[in-house]
């Protein structure tokens, strides 16, 4: 920290004693972090785990960054391309066009652009126009409220028809809700269908996205090595598992292990659950609304090959009775070179916290996931097989029932100084590093305005 810097801070403190503390070093964490210290507060961040990141860690392997979860950063989303320039790695920023296909019945279909939807062959002429038609109409819908009120698949059937439902949307919600889609509101794929027609550039409808060439973890290691210029500290292995009171006002957190330090403001960036079981006494009505908020996890194994498999970003598989619901190949949007030349091959599936999947060893899901793998793909040599490593986490995709957006809890919370931040609360926009990062932005807007008085 410059001399500057640490007067600068040293004046805001003994001006305000104000010092913040966030729970969870995640994206929305350590983005929150980044900015506030900008401000000059006085900012702790406390991580469960080894390092930063959360879902979007890397782990490393033979050398190379590999992320945990596939992820890309679309071409649209300004909120994480502004971040990447603010922290000067623009320069490993790269756009790659990407493809996407269907596995229907034994076979591949790309399906990319106007022509390949209107030739797609599982469905019939009509049908396809249909698809069309609905695809547009989402675009010109702009009132969220009332789809908030319809069952998804109604309102799919009702503009696509029942054939289209059953054989390109329903394999689509199911890929992303599990046997949960009955409780999903259309609201979601309205959402989603705004943002990947986002991607498309052009006539030739061309889909546009980025990666950044050591991971996507690159950009909150960026963040966090400003955050530690600004003097922030990054408490590591340190799970939070109180938050302390004192007549309806935050004073502090206890660490696993039982230490005691003092905020006058926290910030929870938890999943709605894990807040839940950290808060105190007293607050039963706040402590069952986040007990409310439904996630789904994701069962993630992650194939490392040694040659390319197709040349598709993803791959959605409308056959129901494979396992996992996608075969998503990062490696035909991040240049092999960053990977030692390997090819990445993640095979997901959401799943219910109750999903026998849960907690089916590794080695059991790598033999169900690899003969399901094989009636795909007969003619695989499994040679090409370099490792298959399984990763899994809990809370990952919010569900959020039909009509209940009353039910999202509020950025400042029942408990005078705790203000949250998850992907609950991110609705109707999805949850991804676009929409975090851009709700970040939205809480220091609202804690400065609070706090106004001590800010310099
Ligand atoms: C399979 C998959 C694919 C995805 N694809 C994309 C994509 O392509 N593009 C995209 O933009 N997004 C994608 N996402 C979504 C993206 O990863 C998330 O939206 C984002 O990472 C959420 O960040 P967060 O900080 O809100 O939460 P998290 O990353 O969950 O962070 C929460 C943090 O809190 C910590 N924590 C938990 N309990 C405690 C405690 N008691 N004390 C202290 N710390 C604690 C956790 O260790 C974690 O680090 C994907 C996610 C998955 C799983």
């Amino acid at each position: 920290m410059t001399i500057e810097r640490h007067n600068h801070m040293n004046a805001v403190m003994e001006k305000t004693g104000n010092n913040i503390g966030i729970i969870g070093g995640g994206i929305m964490g350590v983005t929150l972090a980044y900015r506030l210290s900008q401000k000059g507060f006085k900012i702790t961040i406390y991580e469960q785990s080894n390092s930063v990141g959360g879902l979007v860690r890397h782990f490393d392997y033979e050398g190379a960054h590999i992320d945990r979860f596939y992820h890309t950063i679309l071409s649209s989303d300004l909120s994480m391309q502004n971040l990447i320039k603010e922290t000067g790695i623009e320069d490993k920023l790269h756009f790659t066009e990407t493809k996407q296909a269907f596995y229907d019945n034994g076979k591949l279909y790309p399906f990319n652009t106007p022509v390949e939807l209107m030739t797609y062959p599982p469905l019939r002429f009509f049908e396809r126009f249909r698809l069309g038609l609905q695809i547009l109409y989402s675009q010109l819908e702009s009132d969220w409220h009332e789809m908030d009120k319809i069952p998804v698949q109604d309102w799919l059937i009702k503009v696509s028809g029942k054939a289209v439902y059953e054989k390109v949307w329903k394999p689509l919600l199911r890929a992303k809700f599990d046997t949960m889609t009955g409780s999903v509101p259309a609201t979601y794929i309205w959402s989603r269908l705004r943002r990947m027609l986002k991607t498309r550039e052009g006539v030739t409808s061309r889909e546009m996205m980025c990666y950044l060439e050591t991971g996507y973890s690159t950009l909150v290691d960026a963040m966090a090595e400003v955050c530690y210029q600004h003097g922030v500290e990054i408490e590591l292995n340190t799970g939070i598992e109180k938050i302390l009171t004192d007549e309806g006002h935050v004073t502090g957190i206890v660490k696993k292990g039982g230490q005691i330090a003092s905020h006058d403001i926290l910030i929870s960036t938890l999943p709605s659950p894990i807040l839940a079981s950290i808060l105190p006494e007293g607050y039963e009505t706040f402590y069952e609304l986040l007990n409310q908020q439904q996630y789904l996890g994701v069962l993630c194994p992650l194939l490392i090959l040694k040659q390319k498999l197709t040349p598709y970003y993803v791959l959605n598989i409308t056959d129901e009775s494979i396992p996992f619901t996608a075969v998503v190949e990062t490696t035909n949007l991040i240049d092999p070179k960053y990977v030692n030349n390997y090819h990445l091959v993640y095979l997901p599936k959401y799943i219910e916290p109750n999903s026998p999947l849960a907690t089916l060893p590794d080695d059991e899901i790598k033999t169900m996931w690899m003969a399901n793998f094989k009636k795909m793909f007969p003619d695989f040599d499994e040679s090409l097989i370099q490792d298959f490593i399984v990763q899994r986490a809990r809370y990952v995709e919010p569900i959020r029932p039909i009509n209940t957006s009353d039910q999202i809890p509020d950025i400042q919370t029942p408990i005078d100084g705790l203000y949250m931040g998850n992907t609950v609360m991110i609705y109707p926009d999805l949850g991804n590093g676009e929409a975090v990062t851009s709700f970040a932005d939205k809480m220091v807007a609202q804690i400065l305005e609070t706090h106004k008085s001590i800010v310099v």
